[in-house]
Parts: structure tokens; C-alpha cells; sequence
């Protein structure tokens, strides 16, 4: 026969998927021997088996009926009973804090006879009547429906009346008068009188909290969050404890450590002569902790130990909520705290330092994510004003400087050491020298995946993109705040990448310790204590275990050797076409300009010697360690002038009586005739390499010259080229062809034995699927991600994320973009398959991934699972990829290793219920069902959600 109700002590945290993260681990307390008020859990499939048949399952309420008298036993009073009520909590608990769930009710059992027993058995007449209109209160609005705002407004209308402060100064008479206040709304506003049976107000809050799994509010949040619809909520009912009996009474909630910073100490908040709920509702003003060491030194004494015991037996941060009751201490919840990425770090690290895990399992407790944003200068939070406006966090990070409205003058200001913010509508390619010149970018067009956004990111500017709210007009250079502020160039602005905020002036900035030092390449050794040392430590870790390889995507020789003191084992990425921009445009114009052969290659020949030096110097800056060179990938077009800007020179010209000058003219036509619709899908890759004659041959010679020099200076260059958007082998083959003979042809001249692996990118679904005959001519693959997400979905990444994308968000179709996060159901089966036909074709394969995904952590995990040998991301991110590279690993083994003892599952179980919690933020305490939102580090200024997790 199926069960469906279970006492506290029956269960444990490893049953959270029968009885709710709450019940669990009320049930965990019971069992560790520590007073918990005693009670039962009615599981999920109750639940579930209620939803399905919108009935409550046979034999629930005999068994329900059960429990409960085993609870009134051991009170040695029971539900109902007039003179001596027992009075009874029901809480709801799913296996992940949701929002959205039935608030708590409390002193369930009381109505108009047995609040005068309560009044005698407690000697407080004022706390019987206190309890009884909190019950009919949270009654009356949860499980029947009456607005909320009623009671309070009846409250307050009561207080000013009486001229009371607070409720505290509210005595016995006024609140049985509020009490009745309170049944005349209810039996109003729902047309039905507040139920005076017991046994009937505890099977309605039962079935009431069933009922909440369907709630609006948390299907929408299941759906963001991918949490199952049918896992259902457990009900926990358990004896009351009261903590408005008087001030030797009263209520908390604590944390073990501090869930900002991670440092051992007592935290958290107690309230004298009070429920529970007023800890949290800001009716009055809370103690800190400490304070109750002197108001009850016994229970405080108490207490902490209980809380040692409890991070002991949990081996982490645990948050907890109690009550005293008349001096005695009870236990009412506690689960595995939520913090910020700083106490993350410093936990996992402190309780290795404790003996109370291994290093391993430290790593499983931290995450890229958080490291990230340790990673990020970041403003003060208690100095910072009214925003100015609001826009897309993008990139985060906090960043101070003038605004700017175009890429020379940042260029040019910051040359003369000035900090600039460059503000545009938004950026294009022209704009690099200036977002490179500047501390952040700002556009007011534009998504996650904007040029502006995508951009800074690779190179760990901060960005605030999609600030519609500023008019940005750069004609005249300055900028508009809807309250009206002007921004005229050279006024000073805070910009927020991590919130989206936009501030005037400058906010104060904290700097990235953790960033500072993990660029100068200390070890663990040197970083001795703190968090810089945790956090290296983490990294250490992670190195040891991890399987894939971490490199980076870098142009340039300082961010290839940054790249390097952040730990990357070669580049997976070296695109070229920045090496075609600047002062070197005007030669690229030339080639594509050219006439004759002899033209194009006295412009191919110009650009050789420059090409061969960068290339040398990357060589030089990763020696020893491979580099894949990647050859011209984006439209040629690119290269040239606008053509509106042209059209409109020319056509001045002609206007005034001129003769547009020829270079325009010809310029212009080029731009026509090369004009493409849709050029992202157009003339670029390997199909311009075979288009443009000499083009693949000068690139090829830059790159085995620079392998002739740095061989020549002693070094040990590992060039790699790599060949862009190949559909078909035959594309591949004939540029191979190409690659051989001008290599052939440098060995020779040369005398030294030149040889470059070429490899492809793996980036259009048709790649994917022929990724076997494709193998046969490559010597590796790289997946270009960000390329392959478009071909497959069919979506072009500039248009979609700011236009629709917030709304396939919001309504459920994808919890976060696919081209932040790689879409494994589509695209990842497009790596799955060229993984397994690429290998079945050529064993040994090397296989990496240059996409930005590369620095996801979620993707990183998918990387490793799908048997890539190393993931390549900006130079920033590498740090983070080499953390989730070690996550990765470590699942193996946790995978293999379920099952054989429940402890591990739990824990797994806490840590996905933390990484949900990250969302913790919007929750708010209202809305929670499950733990509410005190314990959000955020609020504490620790920036943000938690880090273990996810
Ligand atoms: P939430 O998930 O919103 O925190 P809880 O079920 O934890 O809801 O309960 C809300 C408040 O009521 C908490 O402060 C809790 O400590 C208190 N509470 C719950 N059960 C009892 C009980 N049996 N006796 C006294 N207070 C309780
Ligand atoms: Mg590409
Ligand atoms: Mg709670």
C-alpha cells in the first residue's frame, strides 16, 4: 500500500524529493537528536496524486489522522481540545525553494472558544488573542482568498486609534477586538465565516497548499527554471512553539558564517515576543544576534552550539530559523545556506582547512560563475546613488570615466591618460580602437549578444548595452536621461556591467583583488590566506582533475601572454581580420580594388611582412604551446567604407559641380557590386579564400615565415590553420591543396621544416552531418559555436537577442539564450555527431571549441561530456573554463559514485537547490513558500546570487 504521510522522525535530508527540502531536513534535526517541536510530512506524490485526480488519495486522511494523534500524545494536549488547545504550523516544501508557493500558516486549531483556554493555560490573555488573529489573518487570506491588505489596514487603523507604536503596545482587549474586526472581513470579502473546527481548518490549509503547486506565479517559475511541473509539495504540520509568549520569549533566524564574506562568527537577527513571520515582515525593528546573549545567555549558549553541530553534521554554511519559547530553545528550519561568490570561495576553502571535506569536494562547491564575478572591479554598494538610466548587463564589472561618442576621441583621450566611457547607439568593427582605448562601453541599441556586448566581453571591458532609455545622439555628442540630464562629452559617469545601472558621477570603486593577482600568475603557495588564496586553490584543484584542455582566443601578443599567466595552454582561436583593420585598411581596399593580378598581389605582397610579424610575435608569446591561426573568415565588404558615407560624398560632389574624386567612385562601385544581402551568409570563409585569388597563399606565408623566424631565434612555434565555415570536404580539400603547396614552398626557400597541422572549423550544420569525410582532410576540428547556433536555429544573432528574445525568455521556450549557454538538445547533437563520425573516421582526432561558449560553465560541462579535448575562450574567461573544466570532471565520478550512499545525493540536492536560489532576488519574502528570501546574501552587499551551484 502506497504511503503518503510521514512523522519527523522517520525521515532524513537524503528523502527531500518525498518530503520537500523542509520537511527533509526538519526530519534530519529530529533524527541528529536536536529539539524540533514534533511533527509529519505529507509527501509530494500525495500531492501529486491530489493534482491528478483533484481529490485527496484514499487513506491520506487516516493516515494524516494518525500522525497527528501521535503528535497530540506526545504535547499531551490535543487538536481542538478547548481548554487546552494544541496548536499546529502548516508549512509547504517542494524539493527546490520556490517562489510563488502558500505562505506558512500558524496556529492552526484555535477559534472563538478555545482562544480563552489558550488565555488560561499560557497566563496570557493578550498572546492567546495575538495568536488568534494571526491565524485568522493568514487563514483567511492564504487558504481563502481575502485580500491581505484588509488586515493590515484594520491593524493600522487599530494602532492609530489606540495611538500604539507598534503591535507590542496593542493589549489583550484590542486585539480580541481586531479579532472580530478580522472575522467580519473574512466572512465579507468571501462570503463564508472562518471556519471554527479545527479538524477543518487543517485539512484546508492541507489541501491549500496542494493547490499553490499550481499557482500562477509558480508555473511561471518553473518554467524559467526548468523544475519539473510534476514533482509536486510536501506538506510539513508540525506542533506550535511560541515566541510571542512575553520577552523571555521570541524569534530568530541565524546563519553559521557569514554569508557575505564566509567568515566564521553570529550572524543574523532576533526579534523579542514574537512569531516567527514578524522576523522577516519588518513590523519591528530586529536585534543582531549577539544581542540575545544577553537577554537569554542559556539559549544563546545553546544555539551556537546547535549551530556548530548542525555545519558539522551538513559540512557547510547552514541557515537557520528558531523560536524561544519561555526560555527554551527550538529548532524550526535550517537547510545549506545561500551566499555570495566571496563566502563561496572562502567556505569551501575554510571547512577543507576544518577537515570537514576534501578538496574535491570544495571544487564541487564553487563556480565559474561566482569566479567571474570576483573577477570585476565593482562599486561600492553603499555609496552608490539613483541611477541615471538602466540598460542590458552585459558585461559586468564597474567602470568610471567621461563619456565619449566616438572611437577616436577615446582613442585620443585616453592616449593623454584621461578614463573614457564610449557611448555610442551601437558599435561596429570601426569602433574597436576606442572600445579598446575605453574603461566601458555604453550603447542605448542592443542585447547580450550585440556587437558592444560580445565585444567587450572577449575582452573583459565592462558593458551596459540596450539603454533605451538614454537618447544617445552622437552628431552632436552628447547624450539624454529620461529625468532630463544632459551627458555633453567629458562628463563623468559610473556604469555598472554587473547590474546594468548607469549612474552620474563617480561612484567609489573596490577593486578585483582575486583579478589582480591571478594575472600576475602567483600559485597557491603565494597566495597565501584570504580569498585570493581560496580562490587559487580552487584553480589548483581543478587542474588536477580536469580532462579538457583550456586555451584562449587572442590576436594580439599581449593578450596571448596574458592569456598565458591566466593559466591557457595555447590559443584555440586567432582570428585575422583585426590584423586587416587600421592603418592597414587602405592595402585591403587596394586588393579588393585591384584590376589586375599584378595589382592584387603588389597589395597581397604589402601585406605580407606585417602579417608575418604579428604572427611572430603571438609564436613568440605562446612558445611551445599550439596556436591555431584561423584564415580570413568575415565578407570582404567589411573592409570597406560605408557606403551611405560614400554614396553621400560622392553624390555632394556632384551636386556642387565636382568631380567625385576617383578613389570614392571606385570605392563605391566595389561596395555595389560586392553588396550582399544577406552577407553572413555570403561570401566569407573558406568561400572567399577560394574566390579571391593569392588571399589563403599570402596568409599561409605570413604564418610559415613567422615559423621559419621564431624557429630560426631558438623558439618552438606550434602554428595550426585553421580553415573558417567549410560546408564540404571538397572545399576543404582544395584549400589544403593550397596550404601544402605554399608551405612546400616555404620549407624550401627556407630550409626549415615548416609544417602546420590544417584543421577545420566545424560550423554549419552540414559540416556536422559530414563530419567523417570531412576528417579525412582535417587534421582537427574546432566548433565555432556561435556560428553553428544561427545555422542550426536559423537565427541571426544581432537581430534576434534584442528583439525577441526577452520574450522567449519570459514565456518558457529557452531559459537562457543559446548563445550564451549551448543549446544541447540541437546544436550540442550537431557536436555529438561530428565528435563520433569525425573520431570513427580519423581515431585520435583533436577536437576543441573556439565559440564563446567555450567560457560558459554550463557549456564547459556539456564540452566534457561530449569528449572535446580542450575548449579555447577569451583571456578573462580562462580562469573560470579551467574551474568548470575541473567541475566537469568531478561529475564523473560523482555520477558513478550515486547511489551507493544517500549523504552524496543530498548534498547534490543542496547544491541544485542553491543554484536555483540564485534567483532568489525577485522572490521576495512574500512570495516564498519555501524559505523566503532573508537569507539572500544580495541584500547583505555581497553583489549578488550565490556561487556553488550551477
Ligand atoms: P517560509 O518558507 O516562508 O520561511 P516557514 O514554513 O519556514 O515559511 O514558516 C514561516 C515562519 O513561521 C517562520 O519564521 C517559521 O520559523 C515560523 N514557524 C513555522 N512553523 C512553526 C512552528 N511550528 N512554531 C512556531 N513558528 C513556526
Ligand atoms: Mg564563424
Ligand atoms: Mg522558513
Amino acid at each position: 500500500m502506497v504511503r503518503y504521510v510521514y512523522d519527523f522522525a522517520e525521515g532524513g535530508r537524503e528523502m527531500a524529493g518525498l518530503l520537500g527540502g523542509k520537511g527533509s531536513n526538519l526530519a534530519e534535526m529530529t533524527r541528529m537528536g536536536l529539539p524540533v517541536p514534533p511533527g509529519f510530512v505529507i509527501s509530494t506524490e500525495a500531492c501529486r496524486a491530489f493534482l491528478a485526480t483533484g481529490s485527496e488519495p484514499d487513506g491520506m486522511a487516516e493516515e494524516v489522522a494518525r500522525h497527528l494523534a501521535a503528535v497530540e500524545e506526545s504535547a499531551g494536549r490535543t487538536l481542538g481540545r478547548a481548554d487546552d488547545p494544541l496548536l499546529l504550523s502548516v508549512r509547504s516544501g517542494a524539493r527546490f525553494s520556490m517562489p510563488g508557493m502558500m505562505e506558512t500558516i500558524l496556529d492552526v486549531g484555535l477559534n472563538d472558544e478555545s482562544v480563552h483556554g489558550l488565555a488560561r493555560v499560557s497566563g496570557s490573555a493578550r498572546f492567546a488573542w495575538d495568536s488568534y488573529r494571526r491565524l485568522l489573518q493568514m487563514f483567511g487570506a492564504t487558504v481563502m482568498g481575502a485580500p491581505a491588505a484588509r488586515f493590515e489596514e484594520a491593524l493600522d487603523a487599530l494602532k492609530r486609534a489606540r495611538g500604539a507604536r507598534s503591535d507590542l503596545d496593542l493589549d489583550a482587549d484590542d486585539l480580541a477586538e481586531l479579532a472580530d474586526t478580522y472575522k467580519d472581513a473574512v466572512l465579507r470579502e468571501t462570503g463564508e465565516a472562518f471556519p471554527q473546527s479545527p479538524a477543518e481548518q487543517l485539512r484546508r490549509a492541507i489541501l491549500a497548499v496542494f493547490e499553490s503547486w499550481n499557482g500562477e506565479r509558480a508555473r511561471l517559475y518553473r518554467r524559467r527554471e526548468r523544475i519539473p511541473d510534476d514533482l509536486g509539495t510536501a506538506v510539513t504540520v508540525q506542533r506550535m512553539v511560541f515566541g510571542n509568549l512575553g520577552p523571555d520569549s521570541g524569534s530568530g533566524v541565524a546563519f553559521t558564517r557569514d554569508p557575505a564574506t564566509g567568515r566564521p562568527g553570529v550572524y543574523g537577527d532576533y526579534l523579542p515576543d514574537a512569531q516567527g513571520e514578524d522576523v522577516v515582515s519588518g513590523i519591528r525593528n530586529t536585534v543582531p544576534l549577539a544581542d540575545l546573549e544577553r537577554l537569554d545567555p542559556a539559549s544563546y549558549r545553546r544555539l551556537l552550539e546547535i549551530m556548530e553541530t548542525l555545519e558539522r553534521h551538513y559540512r557547510d554554511l547552514c541557515d537557520i530559523e528558531f523560536t524561544i519559547e519561555r526560555g527554551r530553545l527550538w529548532m524550526l528550519q535550517t537547510r545549506v545556506g545561500k551566499r555570495t561568490a566571496e563566502a563561496a570561495f572562502a567556505i569551501a576553502d575554510a571547512l577543507v582547512e576544518e577537515g570537514l571535506i576534501d578538496r574535491r569536494e570544495a571544487l564541487s562547491r564553487v563556480s565559474g560563475e561566482g569566479l567571474a564575478r570576483l573577477m570585476f572591479p565593482r562599486f561600492d554598494a553603499e555609496r552608490t546613488p539613483e541611477p541615471l538610466a538602466r540598460g542590458v548587463a552585459a558585461s559586468p564589472g564597474a567602470a568610471v570615466g567621461a563619456v565619449v561618442f566616438d572611437s577616436a576621441e577615446a582613442a585620443r583621450r585616453a592616449a593623454a591618460g584621461e578614463k573614457v566611457v564610449l557611448v555610442r547607439q551601437e558599435t561596429n568593427p570601426d569602433d574597436l580602437p576606442g572600445m579598446v582605448a575605453a574603461q566601458a562601453i555604453l550603447t542605448s541599441r542592443g542585447g547580450k549578444t550585440s556587437h558592444a556586448a560580445v565585444v567587450a566581453r572577449g575582452m573583459g571591458k565592462v558593458c551596459v548595452c540596450g539603454a533605451e532609455e538614454l537618447t544617445v545622439d552622437t552628431a552632436r555628442r552628447r547624450a539624454t536621461a529620461p529625468d532630463g540630464t544632459v551627458l555633453d562629452e567629458g562628463r563623468v559617469v559610473s556604469v555598472d556591467g554587473s547590474s546594468g545601472a548607469v549612474y552620474l558621477g563617480e561612484v567609489p570603486l573596490v577593486p578585483s583583488e582575486v583579478m589582480r593577482r591571478l594575472e600576475a600568475g602567483e600559485d597557491g603557495a603565494a597566495a597565501g590566506d584570504g580569498l585570493v588564496g581560496a580562490v587559487t586553490r580552487a584553480l589548483e584543484q581543478a587542474d588536477a582533475v580536469r580532462r579538457l584542455e583550456v586555451r584562449a582566443n587572442a590576436d594580439t601578443p599581449e593578450d596571448a601572454a596574458r592569456a598565458r599567466r591566466f593559466g591557457a595552454r595555447g590559443i584555440g582561436l586567432c582570428r585575422t581580420e583585426h590584423m586587416f583593420l587600421g592603418e592597414r585598411r587602405h592595402l585591403v581596399e587596394e586588393m579588393i580594388l585591384a584590376r589586375t593580378p599584378e595589382e592584387r598581389d603588389r597589395a597581397l605582397d604589402a601585406l605580407l611582412p606585417l602579417q608575418t610579424d604579428d604572427f611572430t610575435r603571438i609564436l613568440e608569446a605562446m612558445d611551445g604551446l599550439p596556436v591555431t591561426i584561423r584564415l580570413l573568415d568575415p565578407p570582404l565588404h567589411e573592409f570597406l567604407p560605408d557606403r551611405v558615407e560614400l554614396a553621400v560624398r560622392v553624390a555632394t560632389a556632384t551636386a556642387r559641380g565636382e568631380r567625385p574624386g576617383q578613389r570614392d567612385t571606385e570605392l563605391l562601385e566595389a561596395v555595389d557590386r560586392m553588396h550582399e544581402d544577406n552577407p553572413m551568409m555570403g561570401l566569407r570563409g573558406v568561400r572567399l579564400g577560394l574566390a579571391v585569388p593569392g588571399l589563403v597563399a599570402m596568409q599561409v606565408r605570413a604564418v610559415a615565415s613567422a615559423v621559419v623566424a621564431r624557429t630560426r631565434a631558438g623558439g618552438d612555434p606550434r602554428a595550426e590553420i585553421m580553415v573558417p565555415l567549410v560546408g564540404d570536404v571538397e572545399e576543404l580539400r582544395l584549400v589544403r591543396a593550397e596550404v601544402e603547396r605554399v608551405l612546400a614552398e616555404v620549407r624550401a626557400e627556407s630550409g626549415v621544416p615548416v609544417d602546420c597541422p590544417v584543421g577545420t572549423m566545424i560550423e554549419l550544420p552540414r559540416s556536422a552531418l559530414t563530419a567523417g569525410p570531412i576528417a579525412g582532410e582535417a587534421a582537427f576540428f574546432s566548433f565555432g559555436t556561435n556560428d553553428l547556433t544561427q545555422t542550426t536555429w536559423g537565427f541571426s544573432r544581432d537581430d534576434v537577442e534584442s528583439e525577441f528574445f526577452p520574450a522567449y525568455i519570459d514565456r518558457g521556450v529557452f531559459a537562457v539564450s543559446p548563445f550564451e549557454t549551448l543549446d544541447e538538445e540541437g546544436v550540442g547533437r550537431l557536436v555529438r555527431i561530428a565528435v563520433e563520425e569525425g573520431r570513427r573516421a580519423r581515431p585520435g582526432l583533436q577536437i576543441g571549441v573556439c565559440g564563446e561558449h567555450g567560457g560558459d560553465p554550463a557549456s564547459v560541462h556539456f564540452f566534457h561530456s561530449a569528449g572535446l579535448d580542450y575548449v579555447s575562450c577569451s583571456p578573462f574567461r580562462v580562469p573560470v573554463a579551467r574551474l568548470e573544466a575541473g567541475r566537469a570532471a568531478l561529475g564523473d565520478e560523482t555520477d558513478a559514485a550515486d547511489g551507493a550512499d544517500g549523504t552524496d545525493r543530498a548534498d547534490q540536492a543542496d547544491q541544485a537547490d542553491q543554484a536555483r536560489g540564485a534567483d532568489g532576488a525577485d522572490g521576495g519574502r512574500r512570495d516564498s513558500g519555501d524559505g523566503g528570501d532573508r537569507s539572500d546574501p544580495s541584500d547583505r552587499g555581497g553583489g549578488g546570487d550565490p556561487a556553488a551551484g550551477r
